[in-house]
């Protein structure tokens, strides 16, 4: 019998522009579920292609409301401060660390929500080309982006491309060289990445975020820095899938489950 506490390191609240819940009712849910710390990671995405997603709120109140409802919930639940940027090249990694910088946050997740100037989810970045394709072209965009960008502690959700394309593509020796080159980069960077549970809820089936072969080859690269998070909306889905997640990180042969505060990392037992 395993007695790792339960951490959910990825979720949202109504200050991300597609967040259902409020922060209170976020953390009192998760202490409800007998989850011991809960990261709130709202996104901040600068130079979002269709709309100011993420900029609407003030990054000062965001703060506030975190300070107060961390203090609410202190004896029943630590609050994570975080932040999802979603980095993209030139400009919007100034704006990125700008904002990590600039404010007390305990853990951020850096996020690909864009590649190239397009929103994955709107299907533009696969357009005139074939999935195999334009996958290939979004490790190398984050690849490039991450040579350059460090503000961030763990890599959100890495295969998240698999969730755009009209089908998920076979990953050969070709598209792996390049996210092992990804991986790499993460590693020697002192960064992390993490297990995002929504692929469930996206009716991904069996293609997990990350994917198995992803996971395998992060731990054989010497990759030790794993969060896990739900990447909740809304109540319902706070603390989804983390038992999973642990069975599997065990699976694979990791021994720590990795948690933040002020920006470092903790292990924990799996
Ligand atoms: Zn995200
Ligand atoms: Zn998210």
């Amino acid at each position: 019998m395993y007695t790792t506490p339960l951490v959910d390191y990825h979720t949202h609240t109504t200050y991300s522009t597609d967040g259902y819940s409020s922060m209170k009712d976020m953390v009192a849910t998760a202490a409800a579920l007998g989850i011991s710390q809960i990261a709130v990671t709202d996104h901040y995405d600068p130079d979002y292609p269709l709309d100011a997603w993420g900029e609407g709120f003030s990054l000062a109140e965001y703060q506030n409301e975190m300070e107060i409802v961390k203090e609410e919930f202190k004896d029943r639940i630590t609050l994570i401060k975080g932040l999802e940027v979603g980095i993209q090249h030139g400009g919007t990694m100034d704006k990125c660390s700008q904002v990590v910088r600039g404010y007390d946050y305990d853990f951020i997740i850096g996020s690909f929500h864009c590649a190239e100037g397009f929103e994955l989810s709107c299907g533009s970045f696969f357009k005139d080309r074939s999935v195999e394709d334009a996958t290939a072209a979004f490790y190398k965009y984050v690849y490039d982006c991450l040579r350059d960008y460090k503000d961030y502690d763990v890599l959100g959700h890495i295969n998240v491309i698999d969730r755009y394309g009209s089908y998920i593509p076979f990953y050969g020796d070709e598209l792996m060289d390049i996210i092992r080159e990804v991986l790499k980069r993460i590693i020697e960077d002192g960064k992390g990445i993490e297990i995002n549970t929504s692929s469930f809820r996206y009716g991904m089936g069996g293609h997990t975020v990350p994917s198995q072969g992803i996971l395998q080859l992060y731990h054989e690269l010497g990759g030790e820095i794993v969060t896990v998070g739900s990447d909740a909306h809304a109540v319902r889905d706070v603390g989804f899938g983390m038992q999973w997640a642990y069975d599997k990180l065990r699976s694979v042969g990791f021994r720590y489950l990795t948690t933040f505060c002020q920006r470092k990392p903790s292990f924990i037992k799996l």
